[in-house]
């Protein structure tokens, strides 16, 4: 957190500006994940570091929480923001996280590369966009029977509606919205989680910039 407040003058890291508060909160959101991802739950029995990915994680959010809080994941922390990314490498190096890597690099063009293409357990995307934007950055990444989970607040039943479609055609199956309270945060706040079921077929995600201008949306 002490990282973060320093360099968020110079780049904006979490689109947090108000508060040390507020920077708080982010990391409580972050670890709040735990409510909706049996993964984090069953702690460390298995052998296997689970493998997760945070797409856009911009400042480490949820990235960088969750991989202090549970040593037994293995976080990949993709962002497309070079300075993003010295941030990140600065701050895994100062507080020894071993199980931190950043990537540099688009999801659009990464999710084609056979090391990332469903590759990781759980795909975790936080302020990137909407829910059909997000569906096609993350689910790509995402292994069979794997999760996308991403956090929002409510009223989302337009935004899950439109997202419907994307959700099908990316290869997730079925959906679900876990709300959560945290003292600092509205009521409203909730995590949405999708299991992956079927491959994404080869012509997803779309060339950089398309998931976010003109998402997957049946009109
Ligand atoms: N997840 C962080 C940051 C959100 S801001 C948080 O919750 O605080 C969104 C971040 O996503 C920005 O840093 C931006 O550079 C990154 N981003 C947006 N689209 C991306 C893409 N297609 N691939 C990789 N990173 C992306």
């Amino acid at each position: 957190m002490q990282l973060l407040l320093e360099q968020r003058g110079r780049i904006n890291l979490t689109g947090v500006r108000d508060s040390a508060q507020a920077e708080r909160v982010l990391l409580l959101e972050s670890i709040a994940a735990v409510v909706a991802v049996p993964e984090l739950r069953a702690g460390s029995s298995n052998d296997n570091a689970l493998r997760f990915l945070d797409v856009g994680t911009g400042g480490g959010i949820p990235g960088i929480p969750l991989a202090i809080a549970y040593p037994h994941l293995s976080v990949t922390l993709l962002e497309a923001t070079r300075k993003k990314v010295d941030f990140l490498e600065q701050t895994v190096r100062a507080l020894t996280i071993e199980n931190a890597t950043p990537l540099w690099g688009r999801a659009e063009e990464l999710a084609h590369a056979a090391e990332h293409r469903e590759e990781y357990d759980v795909v975790t995307i936080r302020a990137v966009g909407s829910l059909a934007t997000v569906a096609e950055l993350a689910i790509p990444f995402c292994r069979i029977d794997g999760m996308l989970v991403t956090f929002k607040t409510q009223p989302l039943a337009g935004e899950m509606e439109e997202a419907r479609h994307a959700i099908d055609v990316l290869g997730g199956g079925e959906v679900c919205i876990t709300p959560f309270d945290l003292p600092e945060l509205p009521a409203q706040h909730c995590l949405v989680t999708v299991r992956k079921t079927t491959h994404t077929p080869k012509q997803y995600p779309r060339r950089s910039g398309r998931p976010a201008r003109q998402p997957l949306i049946r009109r």
